[in-house]
């Protein structure tokens, strides 16, 4: 399963596009931390620029601080549940310069004690911010890995348990970053686009759903 797994994220790399946290790159492990929060249930196009808007003025927990739940408000509306999302970011502010000296701490037991932060966020930040070795496993990554047949379970917790059990861990940082990509392009929760999908000879699901024609797969 190894092998077929590093092929597949071999293919998958050549044809990638980046996510948000690629294109966030330059900016900070705090807001990068903010942007990640910010998109649960959020496109990322929504997110990015109403977070590069918001960082350019107020770039760190004591600048965010200075405002207002109103005015924050206003600056996040566009994002779903902007209105308890930007209480969790004010907690957050406070509790990372309470606890934390301002820093975002870079373990996984310190991040999830933080508002509005689980094991898919810090895991995230491990691997994109961090450079630890760590299996973001959202939406897309546990549909997607149970879609190619590589784990058959019910709850992202068991595919990310699963799933470290059987990717190499050098690529661990690869799935969340290939997948993400994947689901948000062609492997889409309903409909998944798997006639033009690269993977599609290594997808059980995909073969699956084109038993009739396999010619177009071989
Ligand atoms: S073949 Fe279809 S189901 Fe499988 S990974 Fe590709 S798009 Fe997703």
């Amino acid at each position: 399963m190894a092998v077929e797994i590093i092929k597949v994220l071999s293919v998958l790399e050549k044809t990638h596009q980046p996510t948000m946290l690629e294109m966030l790159k330059d900016y900070t492990p705090f807001q990068r931390l903010v942007a990640t929060l910010l998109s649960a249930r959020t496109k990322d196009v929504t997110v990015i620029p109403v977070v590069k808007d918001l960082f350019q003025k107020y770039p760190g927990p004591k600048e965010i601080l200075k405002l207002s739940d109103a005015e924050l408000e206003k600056k996040l509306y566009r994002i779903g549940f902007y209105k308890v999302k930007t209480k969790h970011v004010k907690e957050l502010c406070r509790i990372l310069l309470e606890k934390f000296d301002g820093k975002v701490p870079d373990t996984l037991e310190e991040m999830t004690t933080l508002p509005g932060v689980g094991r898919k966020t810090a895991n995230c930040m491990l691997s994109y911010v961090f450079n630890k070795p760590a299996i973001a496993v959202d939406v897309h990554v546990h549909r997607i890995s149970n879609r190619l047949g590589w784990i058959s379970t019910k709850t992202p917790e068991e595919s990310e348990e699963r799933l470290m059990a059987i990717v190499p861990r050098d690529s661990w940082n690869k799935v969340n970053m290939l997948l993400v990509d994947h689901g948000q392009r062609i492997c889409l929760p309903i409909n998944p686009k798997c006639k033009e999908c690269p993977v599609l000879k290594y997808c059980e699901f995909g073969k699956r759903r084109f038993t009739s024609s396999r010619s177009h797969i071989a």
